[in-house]
């Protein structure tokens, strides 16, 4: 997908049909039926197989945040938004897995989920510019 695709047009409460979908996006069917097994919500009870407008509006913009986020320093795994967020409050916890490696957690900005990042111990001293780490006792 070369181009940047505009979920602008799509109509939230609609049905659409790969092809109207395509159509309105200005790409093939095909493109959207392919979407499916990469995620795309379908309602396959139906022939012909409907795709509701928010799903795929939230398709769209799903892709689009994991091309625009490379996962910045700044940035960690959020498990709800799929997607790189910053921490609320840039707070985040450390917890050791070994000696030298742990996981961050934080709580996503966006969603309030959990987010995760992996990193190594010595890498904290770098994070510590840009959150506030409070190192959890290692078991
Ligand atoms: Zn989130």
């Amino acid at each position: 997908m070369a181009k940047r695709i505009s979920s602008r047009l799509v109509k939230k409460d609609r049905l659409y049909t790969y092809d109207e979908a395509g159509d309105l996006l200005g790409i093939t069917g095909h493109t959207v039926r392919a979407w499916r097994s990469k995620g795309l919500d379908v309602m396959t009870a139906s022939k012909p197989h409907f795709i509701l407008g928010a799903a795929l509006i939230a398709y769209i913009e799903s892709k689009q945040i994991k091309r625009s986020s490379k996962g910045a320093l700044d940035e960690m795994f959020c498990f709800k938004c799929k997607a790189h967020r910053k921490p609320l409050g840039a707070m985040v916890d450390y917890i050791p897995i070994t000696e030298v490696r742990g996981n961050l957690m934080g709580i996503c900005g966006h969603c309030e989920g959990p987010l995760h990042r992996f990193t190594s111990k010595a890498g904290l001293g770098k994070l510590s510019a840009i959150y506030e780490i409070a190192i959890k006792g290692a078991s």
